[in-house]
C-alpha cells in the first residue's frame, strides 16, 4: 500500500464541532492545520449537524425578557447539585465545570453573537430536577435553541474553515482514519499514523465503508484528539454500563451516527493518556424508532414537557419526581431496575400538539430552515407539528384510539404482549390522575409541576398544554407512545488540564497532545460529573475546542 505523508503545525483528529472550533482558533493565529476525519467530507461537523442546537446560557437577554432571574451563583448551585462530583479524579472535571459555567454566564453568548449566531426568543426549561434547591436540575429555563439548530451552531466555524482553506492554512484529510499516535523517545506526541479509507458516497450521517486503500502518517508539533464519544457503539455502551443504572438494556436504540465509535479514545489511552469516568454516560429514556432511519438503529428523542402520564411496562405510574423532562438518569436507573426496557407515555391530542418536540435538526425543519412563518405555524398555532404527525402515522411506537380499552389493545399489539398490559391497571392510573385536576391545587406533584410550568409565560404560550383530563373527549383522541432507551452522550473521557493538555496516568501533561469535545468529557475528562443540565454538550465542545486551539497555537508559535 502507498503511504501518504503530511506535515503541519498542528494535527486535528476529528472534524466535529470541537475539532472545527480548535481549527478556527489555530488558523486565526496563523498556524497551519491538518484536519483529519474518517468520514467523507459530506459529514463535516459530526454530530453537531444533527443536533437541535440547544445551548446552556446563563442570565441571557432572552431569559431577562421573560423575567427569568438567573445568575452565575444559581447556575453553579445547579451544576454542583447535578454533577455531584465525589471522586479524587474529579479534580480537573470540577475546575473545567466552574470555568465552563463562567463562560456560559459571561462570554459565550457575546462570542457566538459576534460570529453571527442567533437564538429563538423563548429559552426552554430542560431537566427540571424535582428535588431540593441543592439537588439535580435547572432552577430556571436556560436551554436556548439556536436559530438554524445544529447547522446554525456549526456555520461560523465552517465559514472560518473555508476561509482558512482558501488561504492555504488548512488541509482537510477526509477518509483518513487515525489508528495510532506517534510518540518520540522522550514521550512527546509528534504525529499520527493511520489508514486511508476507500472513497465513499455515503450521505451525511450514513455509515461509510471501512475498507482500507492506503496508509498515511502526519507530523505536527501539536496533536488534538477531538474524535467524539462512544454512543454509536452499543456494545461499548453496555460494557461501560454502571450498576447504579440497573441492568444494561437488552434493547437499545442509537441516538448518534455510527462514527461515534470511541475507538480513538482507546488509541489515545494506549499512547499513555488517562481516561476517567468511563461509567458516566447520558442516555435518554424517551427514545422512539425513527421511521426513516439514517444510521443503524436510528432513534429520535422526544423532548417532553410535563403533562404526559408516564407508565412503566406494566402500567404503573413512575414514582415522584420522575415526570417527563425532570430527571433523565433517575428515570433511567428506575427503568434499569424494573426488569423491562421500555416505558409508556399516555397523553392526548391536546398534549401532543403543545408538548412534543423531537430532538435533531432534521426533525425541526422550520427552525433549521430559519423560517419565521413556519415556526409560528408549527409552534404557536394549533395542530400537531408535521414531523410529530409523521411519527404518529408511520412510527412503530405510536398507538392512537378514542377510548382506553382500544388504546391498551393497541399498546399490547406494539409490544406483542411483552408484558401484557392490564386495562384495569392503566385505567386506575388514568382515572386517579384525572380526578386530581378538579381543583387548582392538588396532592399530585406532577399536576402541581404542570401548574408551576405554566407560570413561566414562554411555556404557557407554546410548550405546556392547558391542564385537562386525559379522558376528556374534547382533548382526544388518546395517544400512547412506547419509549425506548436511546444512547447519546459520553460524559467521561480523556483527562485534561485547564489548557486541554492530555494527562498521563501519573497526572503529568503529555507533551504535544491535547483533547477537546466529547472525547475529553467536554473538558477535564468529565465536566458534567454524573449528570447534565442540558445544552451543555455543544457548549462544552465550543469551550474546550476554543481553549485547546488557543493553547496549541501558543505552543507551536
Ligand atoms: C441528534 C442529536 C441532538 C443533539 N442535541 C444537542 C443539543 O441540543 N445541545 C447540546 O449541547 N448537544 C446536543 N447533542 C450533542 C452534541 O451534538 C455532541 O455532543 C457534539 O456535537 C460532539 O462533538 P465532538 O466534536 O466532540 O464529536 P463528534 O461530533 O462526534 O465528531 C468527532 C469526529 O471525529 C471523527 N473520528 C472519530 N475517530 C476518528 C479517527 N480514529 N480518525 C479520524 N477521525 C475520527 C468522527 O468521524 C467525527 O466526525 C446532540 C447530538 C445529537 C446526535
Amino acid at each position: 500500500m502507498t503511504e501518504r505523508t503530511y506535515e503541519a503545525d498542528a494535527v486535528v483528529v476529528g472534524a466535529g464541532l470541537a475539532g472545527l472550533v480548535a481549527t478556527a482558533e489555530l488558523t486565526s493565529a496563523g498556524r497551519r492545520v491538518l484536519l483529519l476525519d474518517q468520514e467523507p467530507e459530506a459529514s463535516l461537523g459530526g454530530q453537531a449537524f444533527w443536533s437541535l442546537g440547544g445551548l446552556f446560557l446563563v442570565d441571557s437577554p432572552e431569559q431577562r425578557r421573560w423575567g427569568v432571574k438567573d445568575s452565575l451563583e444559581l447556575a453553579w448551585q445547579d451544576w454542583e447539585g447535578t454533577a455531584a462530583f465525589d471522586r479524587a479524579e474529579d479534580h480537573w472535571p470540577e475546575r473545567w465545570a466552574r470555568a465552563y459555567v463562567e463562560f456560559a454566564a459571561v462570554e459565550k453568548r457575546a462570542w457566538l453573537h459576534a460570529q453571527g449566531v442567533r437564538w429563538l426568543p423563548n429559552p426552554g426549561w430542560a431537566e427540571r430536577g424535582g428535588y431540593g434547591a441543592i439537588g439535580h436540575g435547572n432552577s430556571v429555563p436556560r436551554f436556548h435553541l439556536t436559530w438554524g439548530t445544529g447547522p446554525g451552531v456549526l456555520a461560523p466555524f465552517l465559514r472560518r474553515l473555508a476561509e482558512a482553506r482558501s488561504r492555504g492554512l488548512v488541509t482537510v484529510g477526509a477518509r483518513h482514519r487515525v489508528d495510532e499516535l506517534v510518540r518520540a523517545s522522550d514521550g512527546s506526541v509528534t504525529g499520527v499514523r493511520g489508514a486511508v479509507l476507500q472513497g465513499s458516497r455515503a450521505a451525511r450521517g450514513q455509515a461509510s465503508s471501512r475498507t482500507e486503500v492506503g496508509e498515511f502518517s502526519a507530523q505536527g508539533r501539536a496533536v488534538l484528539v477531538s474524535s467524539g464519544g462512544i454512543g454509536g457503539n452499543l456494545e461499548a455502551v453496555r460494557a461501560a454500563w454502571p450498576e447504579r443504572l440497573g441492568s444494561p438494556p437488552a434493547r437499545l436504540i442509537c441516538g448518534v451516527p455510527a462514527h461515534v465509535d470511541g475507538r480513538m479514545i482507546a488509541i489515545t489511552e494506549r499512547a499513555g493518556g488517562s481516561v476517567i469516568g468511563r461509567d458516566r454516560m447520558w442516555h435518554y429514556v424517551e427514545g422512539i424508532h425513527n421511521w426513516s432511519p439514517i444510521w443503524p438503529d436510528h432513534g429520535i428523542r422526544i423532548l417532553p414537557a410535563p403533562s404526559s402520564l408516564w407508565l412503566d411496562a406494566t402500567g404503573k405510574r413512575l414514582p415522584v419526581p420522575l415526570f417527563p423532562g425532570f430527571d433523565t438518569l433517575g428515570t433511567l436507573a428506575h427503568i434499569g431496575r424494573s426488569g423491562h426496557d421500555h416505558t409508556w407515555f399516555v397523553l392526548t391530542r391536546k398534549i401532543i400538539e403543545r408538548e412534543f418536540a423531537l430532538s435533531g435538526s432534521e426533525q425541526n425543519p422550520d427552525i433549521t430552515g430559519k423560517s419565521i412563518r413556519a415556526v409560528l405555524r408549527e409552534r404557536v398555532g394549533s395542530g400537531i407539528p408535521a414531523p410529530v404527525e409523521a411519527f404518529m402515522r408511520q412510527g412503530a411506537d405510536f398507538a392512537v384510539a378514542t377510548d382506553l380499552p382500544a388504546l391498551v389493545g393497541k399498546m399490547n399489539a406494539i409490544t406483542q404482549g411483552q408484558p401484557e398490559l392490564e386495562l384495569a391497571q392503566v385505567e386506575r392510573e388514568v382515572v386517579a390522575r384525572d380526578r386530581e385536576l378538579a381543583n387548582p391545587y392538588t396532592k399530585d406533584l406532577q399536576v402541581t409541576a404542570i401548574h408551576g410550568a405554566r407560570r413561566y409565560l414562554a411555556d404557557r404560550l407554546s410548550r405546556v398544554a392547558v391542564p385537562h383530563r386525559l379522558l376528556d373527549p374534547d382533548a382526544g383522541p388518546l395517544i400512547a407512545v412506547r419509549l425506548s432507551i436511546l444512547t447519546r452522550k459520553t460524559l467521561g473521557g480523556l483527562e485534561t488540564d485547564l489548557a486541554g493538555r492530555v494527562l498521563s496516568g501519573g497526572g503529568e501533561a503529555i507533551p504535544g497532545l491535547w483533547a477537546a469535545g466529547e472525547a475529553a468529557g467536554f473538558g477535564g475528562g468529565g465536566m458534567h460529573g454524573y449528570r447534565s443540565l442540558e445544552g451543555t454538550f455543544l457548549g462544552g465542545c465550543l469551550f474546550s475546542g476554543r481553549t485547546a486551539g488557543r493553547a496549541m497555537a501558543a505552543a507551536v508559535g
